[in-house]
C-alpha cells in the first residue's frame, strides 16, 4: 500500500488528549482539558433512562427530534428575540465541534479565505485546511484578548468567505460587547461573507454581561451558522450533542453535508433534553454558578505567584507566569504536571506560530475540593 497523502500533514494529537494523558500518568489534578468533575443533573439522567425504556432507540429525524427543535426555537426566541423555524433552521448535531466542521464544509471552496482570531480553539484551523480553505490569522489584543477591528477591515479581500467568532471565548474567557457587534455588522454589510459563531459557552457568562448571540441580530443571523453544545449547558461533555441554527437557505446546504455524515444523532438523549429544556433555571443559573467557581479559584490562586488575566466567561481562566520562569508555556505546563501534579493547557498551542505570551489556561469548572487540591500543590511554585 502507498502511504496516505495526509490531508493534515502538520497536525499532531490534540493538546487536550496529550495533557489529560499526562495528568493520568502522573496522577495530577487535571485543570487542563475542559470538563466538569461535578455531577450532572440526576433528573436529566432519569429522563434519558425513561426515554430508553419507552423505546426511543431508533433513528430520529435527520434534522433532529422535532419536539427538541421546537423547544430550542422557543428558548432562543425567549432569550435572544430570534424567530427561528424549527423545521428549516435548526439541525441537531453530535456536538458543537461537528456543527462547526459541517458549517465550514458546507461553505468553503478551495482557496476561500477564513478570518480566524488567535488564540483559536484547536479544531478551527484543521477544519478550514481540510476543506481547502486558507486561514487568515488575526491575534486578539493581549492581555484582554479583544478583537482589533481595524486589522479585520484591512484583511478583508474578495476571497474572504467567512469570519469565525467565539464568544464566550476558549481559551481566554473574553466575551464580545455590543460595540464589537456593531463593528462586525459594518464589516459584513453588503458583502457575501458568512459568520461562523461558536456559542457553546452561551450560558457560561459572568459579571452580568449579556451574551452577544448572533441570534439577536436578524441581519447577522441571515449570514451565520450559530453553533451550540448541550455538553456545556448540562455538564455532560461526553454526550456529544449540540445543534446549529442558520438561515433557511444555508441550512438546506448544511443538511446535505450532515445527512451523509452522521445522518442523525443519539435518540434517547434528544428526547430527554426536549423535556428537560422546560426547566429554564437549569441553564439560567449556570452563569452565576460558574462565576462563583471562577471567583473562588481566583481567590485561591492569590496564594501563588501566578497573575490572573481577565475572564468573563467559559470554563477557563488564563494565568500569566511572566517574570517567574523563562520556560516556554508548553514546557512549563508539562513540568507543572510532572513535578507539581497539576495539569493545565499552554496558550501557545492555540496560535499557528505558537505565540508564547507566557500564559497557561486553567479550567475552573471543578468541585471546590479539586480546585483547593490543585492550588495547594502550586503554592510552592517560584519559591
Ligand atoms: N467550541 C469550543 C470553543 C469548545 O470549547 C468546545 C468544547 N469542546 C466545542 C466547540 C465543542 O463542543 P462539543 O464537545 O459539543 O463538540
Ligand atoms: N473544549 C474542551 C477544551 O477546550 C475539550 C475538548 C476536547 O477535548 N476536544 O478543553
Amino acid at each position: 500500500m502507498n502511504k496516505i497523502n495526509s490531508k493534515l500533514p502538520d497536525v499532531g494529537t490534540t493538546i487536550f488528549t496529550i495533557m489529560s494523558q499526562l495528568a493520568t500518568e502522573h496522577n495530577a489534578v487535571n485543570l487542563g482539558q475542559g470538563f466538569p468533575d461535578f455531577p450532572m443533573d440526576s433528573q436529566l439522567i432519569d429522563l434519558v433512562s425513561k426515554a430508553l425504556k419507552s423505546g426511543f432507540n431508533q433513528y430520529v429525524h435527520m434534522s433532529g427530534y422535532l419536539p427538541l427543535r421546537e423547544k430550542i426555537a422557543e428558548k432562543v426566541n425567549k432569550l435572544y428575540g430570534a424567530t427561528v423555524n424549527p423545521d428549516t433552521q435548526i439541525t441537531v448535531t453530535p456536538g458543537g465541534t461537528y456543527a462547526i466542521y459541517t458549517a465550514l464544509t458546507t461553505v468553503l471552496q478551495p482557496g476561500d479565505e477564513v478570518i480566524v482570531f488567535e488564540p483559536a480553539y484547536d479544531s478551527y484551523v484543521p477544519n478550514i485546511l481540510i476543506n481547502g480553505g486558507i486561514p487568515v490569522y488575526i491575534s486578539l489584543k493581549y492581555p484582554d484578548y479583544s478583537i482589533p477591528w481595524d486589522e479585520v477591515k484591512s484583511k478583508i479581500t474578495p476571497k474572504t468567505k467567512m469570519i469565525m467568532i467565539n464568544t464566550p471565548h476558549n481559551p481566554t474567557g473574553s466575551v464580545l460587547q455590543e460595540s464589537d457587534i456593531q463593528q462586525l455588522r459594518e464589516i459584513v454589510k453588503d458583502t457575501n461573507i458568512y459568520i461562523l459563531s461558536d456559542e457553546v459557552y452561551e450560558h457560561l457568562i459572568f459579571d452580568n454581561i449579556p451574551h452577544q448571540s448572533m441570534l439577536r441580530y436578524p441581519d447577522l443571523l441571515e449570514r451565520s451558522f450559530v453553533c451550540f453544545s448541550f455538553g456545556k449547558t448540562y455538564h455532560c461533555t461526553g454526550w456529544k450533542l449540540g445543534y446549529c441554527i442558520s438561515a433557511e437557505d444555508t441550512m438546506v446546504e448544511f443538511r446535505k453535508v450532515h445527512q451523509f455524515n452522521s445522518f442523525s444523532c443519539n435518540s434517547p438523549m434528544q428526547v430527554a433534553i426536549a423535556e428537560f429544556l422546560q426547566y429554564e433555571e437549569a441553564y439560567l443559573s449556570l452563569g452565576h454558578f460558574l462565576q462563583h467557581k471562577r471567583d473562588y479559584f481566583q481567590q485561591l490562586m492569590k496564594n501563588t505567584p501566578f497573575k490572573a488575566l481577565p475572564s468573563h466567561g467559559s470554563y477557563f481562566q488564563g494565568y500569566s507566569y511572566e517574570g517567574l520562569s523563562d520556560e516556554s508555556d508548553r514546557d512549563l505546563a508539562i513540568r507543572l504536571t510532572k513535578e507539581y501534579g497539576v495539569a493545565t493547557i499552554p496558550f501557545s498551542v492555540f496560535y499557528h506560530d505558537n505565540t508564547d505570551n507566557k500564559v497557561l489556561r486553567f479550567c475552573f469548572a471543578k468541585k471546590a475540593a479539586t480546585l483547593e487540591k490543585a492550588v495547594d500543590k502550586l503554592k510552592t511554585f517560584g519559591k
